[in-house]
């Protein structure tokens, strides 16, 4: 619900309960530069931002939210920026685990000759739960709020995430190769309708089928995954045309 709904639900909320004095809330972030991001894209400079369990409920001037709120919690944001969560549209979060390991090469040379080989020898559901965690650590403290994601044992890293209180659109890998979480290309298909049946109704997960990528599947995985996200109707999350010998590589096919 973009924020100018939901100043409009507070408003009317607010009109029905008709309760005299300041209405109970649990946070009030004050006095930064507020970025709304609504119809009109207001900032409000300064701004506050009226917090009530996991729900923005408002956002005006500080002077007219402290008319209209008593906060629980009060968090001074002068001389702050007060903006939604970034989101960050594509990364492995247990990967933090190989940083340093090989930069700047070819995105095939870092695959094959570096990446794989480590997965191989150290993904581990402790490994990707450690990980997660490391990463979840590293998004928050940078703004970003919501992840989409593609690995191994992926219930580990959705488990780490709706720990951390971070929302993600997370995807079991498939791949055609033997990888750490399946023998087969069938035993990944396997584990992803686990995996989506398992997180379907969380409140912060996505769960999502990921083919990794057209060159490391063939065409009946990529079809069977096209399938099981058709089934759900979850999201299907795959690499596509990442490099020029990627997509060279798919025409010929
Ligand atoms: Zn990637």
């Amino acid at each position: 619900m973009c924020v100018a709904a939901l100043i409009a639900l507070i408003a009317a909320v607010g009109g029905a309960a008709a309760q005299p004095g300041r209405r109970a809330i649990s946070i009030i972030v004050s006095g930064g530069t507020v970025i709304t991001e609504n119809g009109a894209r207001q900032v409000l400079a300064p701004g506050s931002v009226a917090i009530d369990g996991t729900d923005i409920v408002d956002v005006g001037t500080p002077d007219a939210m402290a008319a209209k709120y008593q906060a629980r919690e009060s968090v001074d944001a002068r001389g702050q920026v007060v903006l939604p969560g970034l989101i960050n549209t594509h990364t492995h979060a247990p990967m933090v685990m190989y940083r340093g390991l090989a930069d700047d090469l070819a995105l095939m040379d870092w695959l094959q000759q570096y990446i794989f080989p480590a997965e191989a020898k150290t993904v581990s559901p402790e490994m990707v739960r450690i990980g997660t965690r490391l990463a979840a650590l590293e998004m928050i403290e940078s703004g970003t709020t919501t992840f989409v994601d593609m690995y191994y044992f992926e219930e580990e890293i959705a488990r780490a995430a709706f720990g951390a209180g971070l929302r993600g659109v997370l995807g079991q890998t498939i791949i055609q190769f033997p990888v750490a979480d399946a023998k087969t290309p069938a035993d990944g298909l396997a584990r992803a309708e686990r995996f989506i049946r398992e997180f379907n109704d969380n409140g912060l997960i996505v769960p999502a089928v990921a083919p990794h990528a057209l060159y490391t599947n063939d065409l009946a995985t990529l079809t069977a995954s096209a399938e099981l996200g058709r089934k759900y109707g979850v999201p299907v999350l795959i690499h596509f045309a990442e490099t020029e010998d990627e997509v060279r590589t798919a025409r010929e096919k």
